[in-house]
């Protein structure tokens, strides 16, 4: 299988609560390697842009309140099949539906405090990586 990249965010609820390290080891131990990070607080227009694909659900004011009420870190992760193994360690979007052992069962607060995202595909992971990272940012 071929390396790859994906783009992370450790979430709100996830920064609020000191769980920085807690998510780090989950992500380093699955054998994913963090090659970007940094902890910003996201603007609402950022938020919306990143999430616009939901922007007729009905949670979508919510999530776009969620995601700027405090900081988050955003990431890049590389490793062998990267994108499909980071939704396997983030677990199911309602933690309630998680396996045992993933980032969301461990440790999210409910479906939409949900302590990680991660890109759902190639195309997306190019795309989210390029709204928040540079190049020359990026050191794997
Ligand atoms: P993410 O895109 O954040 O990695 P995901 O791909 O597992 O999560 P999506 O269906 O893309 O899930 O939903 C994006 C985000 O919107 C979820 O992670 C969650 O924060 C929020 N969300 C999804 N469904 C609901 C819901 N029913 N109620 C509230 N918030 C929701
Ligand atoms: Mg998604």
């Amino acid at each position: 299988m071929a390396v790859e990249r994906t783009f992370s965010i450790l979430k709100p609820d996830a920064t609020e609560r000191n769980l920085t390290g807690a998510i780090n080891a989950m992500i380093e131990k699955a054998g994913l390697r963090i090659v970007a990070q940094k902890r910003v607080r996201i603007t609402k227009e950022q938020a919306e842009q990143f999430y616009s694909v939901h922007k007729a659900r009905p949670f979508f004011g919510e999530l776009v309140e969620f995601m700027i009420s405090a900081p988050v870190v955003v990431q890049v992760l590389e490793g062998e099949g990267a994108i499909a193994r980071y939704r396997d360690v983030m677990g199911a979007t309602d933690p309630s539906k998680a396996a045992d052992n993933t980032i969301r069962k461990t440790h999210a607060k409910s479906i939409g405090e949900n302590s990680v995202h991660g890109s759902d595909s190639p195309e997306n992971a190019a795309i989210e990586i390029a709204q928040f990272f540079s190049g020359n940012e990026i050191v794997g």
